[in-house]
């Protein structure tokens, strides 16, 4: 049975995580870091603990891949990568989207590429609170 897609959003961002998965527009699926968990542990709680997740609570989040490759930006070591179609070879090493999508002829759609870009950029910073 085919399972329904449903339509996740990126808690960073608040956009969705929904791409265009073929040519004619028509399937949709979610893509970039969905329905992830992580949990506090005893030592974690904040104030008490050595850490900043409570005790006993689970954290469900997703992350679209506009946020997740800013967020490997920011990285002091980046992500490793690998190929999961070749797992033989090895892949290239991570490069953040904007510099691929600037040096690589190949990839035609630039425009639409900073114009999301930026209207991302401009909704992470809007989510900040304190
Ligand atoms: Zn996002």
């Amino acid at each position: 049975m085919m399972e329904q897609h449903k339509e996740k959003m990126c808690n960073f961002c608040g956009e969705t995580c929904e791409i265009v998965g073929d040519s004619t527009g028509e399937i949709k699926e979610n893509s970039g870091l969905i329905d992830a968990n992580v949990s506090g542990g005893y030592g974690s709680t904040p104030g008490n603990g050595n850490g900043t997740l409570d005790d006993c609570t689970k954290y469900t989040f997703s992350l679209c891949e506009w946020c997740l490759d800013w967020l490997f930006e920011q990285f002091k070591t980046p992500p490793t990568t690998s190929d999961y179609m070749s797992p033989d070879e090895a892949a290239e090493p991570y490069i953040p989207a904007v510099e691929r999508v600037t040096l690589d002829s190949w990839r035609v759609k630039k425009k639409k590429f900073f114009d999301e870009r930026r209207r991302r950029m401009i909704k992470r910073h809007e989510t900040t609170k304190y």
